[in-house]
């Protein structure tokens, strides 16, 4: 788990006490990683606190985080610093979060992260690191995995390092976030809660993060009646919940299913997400019925055809990235699934996208 979190608008303001004193010495820098949406916005940029060798490096988010992508950023730090960094920062949404994971994992860890990809194959520590969510929904902030596309598939680097030393939660950083990306990224975690709700592996633990995570979404998505203020305070906790619902249990056939058309489609996790979800009403019921009237109320066309031109290998392709997550759909499923999830069953699924 996390083991430091604060929470409130305006507590980006503390981040340099937060720092200071885990600085190693003035050789070692702290490097911030900084969603490039951001670049030439001096009410965020100014605030970072940069001293001594410290370094911004912006990062675009067109395309989501890439083992190759992690590899070369630790041999910049490695060959620009003498020190090992005193700490890495991501500020972002889930993109940016997972490479502050990754790095700081990596640094610390010999080899290529694509050799990390997968549940407890990390040896040391990482370096410190620190999260600060500037869109909501992902649970990456909370979450003991930073998720890479790799050369054979997209996949998780598990383990007990991964998580953030500390994590910064103010609501005020989501106040532009696009109105389609804020519906897609929350639909995130409104996924992941029906996904650990309904799911095998259920536990008290991810149930009692889980619901209060539905009830916020419920609140924030279809109740509509707090301020803008309140949906973004709800909307930070309700990531946040989501995620610890799924840090106990597990996701299930939204994700198995989306992570295969971002792995061959390039199309981005909260509206990956949100394309597959609308069409799996035989697996999530009540939840797709629920999505639908979100859907509606806040005017979101999804993309349709998305499958229509592809190949036998293409799909192949898709529907292996889909199937080797077998935890996820031991979850969703049972441990009978490969009895009941079958090649063609997905194609059927694909072929409405
Ligand atoms: P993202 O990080 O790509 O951000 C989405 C878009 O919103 C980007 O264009 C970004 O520039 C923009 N944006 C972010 N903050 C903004 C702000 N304050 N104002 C204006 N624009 C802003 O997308 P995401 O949905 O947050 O994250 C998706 C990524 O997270 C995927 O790579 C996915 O695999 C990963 N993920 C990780 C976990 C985990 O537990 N580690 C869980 C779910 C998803
Ligand atoms: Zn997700």
């Amino acid at each position: 788990m996390v083991s430091k979190v604060i929470f409130g608008r305006g507590c980006f303001n503390q981040l340099a006490d937060i720092l200071s004193p885990r600085r190693l010495n003035t050789k070692a820098p702290f490097i911030f990683f900084v969603d490039d949406v951001f670049k030439g916005n001096s009410w965020l940029t100014s605030r970072i606190p940069l001293s001594y060798d410290d370094k911004l490096v912006y990062v675009s988010t067109k395309e989501e985080p890439k083992t190759s992508q992690i590899d070369q950023l630790v041999e910049d730090i490695i060959l620009t610093y003498k020190e090992r960094p005193s700490g890495i920062i991501g500020i972002g949404g889930g993109s940016v979060l997972d490479i502050a994971k990754a790095v700081a994992i990596m640094l610390n860890n010999d080899g290529e992260s694509k050799d990390y990809q997968g549940w407890d194959l990390v040896n040391t520590e990482a370096v410190y690191h620190v999260g600060i969510p500037t869109i909501s929904g992902t649970g990456a902030e909370v979450s003991r995995t930073t998720i890479l596309t790799g050369p054979e598939r997209k996949l998780g680097i598990n383990s007990d390092f991964t998580p953030f030393d500390q994590v910064l939660l103010d609501p005020e950083l989501t106040k532009d976030v696009p109105k389609d990306q804020w519906f897609y990224t929350g639909m995130d975690c409104f996924v992941h809660c029906i996904e650990s709700l309904n799911g095998t592996y259920l536990n008290a633990f991810s149930k009692s993060y889980g619901e209060k995570a539905l009830e916020l979404c419920k609140e924030i998505f279809i109740d509509n009646d707090c301020t803008d203020e309140e949906s973004q305070d709800k909307l930070m906790m309700a990531s946040w919940h989501g995620g610890m619902s799924i840090a106990y249990s597990q996701v299930g056939v939204a994700h198995a299913m989306s992570y295969g058309l971002s792995y061959l489609l390039g199309i981005k996790h909260g509206i990956g997400n949100c394309i597959v979800f609308d069409h799996l009403e035989d697996y999530y019921p009540e939840g797709v019925a629920l999505f639908k009237v979100m859907k509606k109320k806040h005017n979101i066309t999804l993309p349709q055809g998305i499958c229509a031109n592809l190949s036998d290998e293409e799909f192949d392709i898709m529907i292996d990235v889909a199937l080797s997550l077998e935890p996820l759909w031991e979850n969703a499923i049972g441990k009978q699934w490969k009895k009941i999830i079958t090649k063609e069953k997905l194609k059927a699924l694909y072929l409405k996208m």
